[in-house]
């Protein structure tokens, strides 16, 4: 088993995510015609952005919603409970989820499938399609991870024939599409550029999520210094938050801001 990269972020609802509204609006959309209408459509989707603008932490929470088995149907949410929600709050792991979600006259089978690309050569990769396409499940959801780095050999011979069938919704992740072939790129009916927010939107962001937390702040400043410190990534950002949260009077100082050693998770 490979492990992919780890970054301990996966926001609790749709409305968590920064910066990326296209693409939220999308994956809700995917999660209303797959779960509530139940249609049969080709869903799939390209993301290209760079690190930290959150295409891995949408994949999984697409994935946590289209398995989750108490999804609420209204603000397409998952519970953020149940055993597939519990086992996707992590961004880590290679390995194929499963679960079977009741609806009114029938059960459907699920599955979620990362694929790494980083670390799959055509064979391999081969070998994981047959699985997939014997696996029970009725709804796949399919994630290349790091798309560029697949082999022109698997984009042309390996994945065209998979990708046509229906059944399948497959998200390709990459920092560009430098290296995708025509007919690879056609295969994905939608195609979404990610940006990092800017440091002001990404502050306002920060002290709204103080907010709920009921974690106070220095000042607009101490959350000004924390964009930048994080690169601007939301997910890095993050970790000083969940860190203040856990204090008895929870605060965000710009001490800590500036002492905070930062989990690249690689
Ligand atoms: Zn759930």
């Amino acid at each position: 088993m490979t492990t992919i990269k780890t970054l301990y972020y996966l926001p609790d609802t749709w409305d968590d995510f920064i910066g990326v509204d296209k693409a939220v609006t999308h994956f809700r959309n995917i999660v209303r015609i797959v779960r509530v209408e139940q249609c049969n459509l080709d869903l799939s989707t390209l993301l290209i952005g760079p690190p930290g603008t959150g295409k891995t932490a949408l994949v999984r929470k697409l994935a946590q919603c289209l398995l989750c088995t108490e999804l609420d149907s209204d603000t397409l949410n998952p519970c953020n409970a149940c055993d597939t929600c519990e086992n996707l709050s992590y961004i880590e792991g290679n390995d194929d989820v499963f679960t079977r979600i009741d609806f009114d006259e029938s059960q459907i089978d699920h599955i979620f499938s990362p694929i790494d690309c980083t670390r799959t050569d055509g064979k391999a990769l081969e070998v994981r399609l047959g699985e997939l396409k014997t696996s029970p499940g009725i709804v796949r959801l399919a994630h290349l991870e790091e798309v560029g780095c697949l082999g022109k050999n698997s984009q042309d011979h390996a994945l065209l024939v998979p990708m046509d069938d229906r059944g399948f919704i497959w998200i390709g992740t990459g920092m560009s599409s430098q290296g995708l072939s025509r007919a690879f790129l056609r295969r994905f009916p939608v195609k979404l550029r990610m940006t990092l927010p800017d440091r002001d939107t990404l502050a306002l962001w920060l002290a709204k999520r103080c907010k709920e937390r009921g974690i106070k702040c220095e000042s607009f400043d101490t959350l000004q210094r924390l964009a930048d410190r994080s690169d601007l990534r939301p997910g890095y950002a993050l970790q000083v938050v969940k860190c203040a949260s856990t204090f008895e009077n929870p605060v965000i100082t710009r001490e800590m801001v500036e002492e905070h050693i930062f989990d690249y998770g690689e």
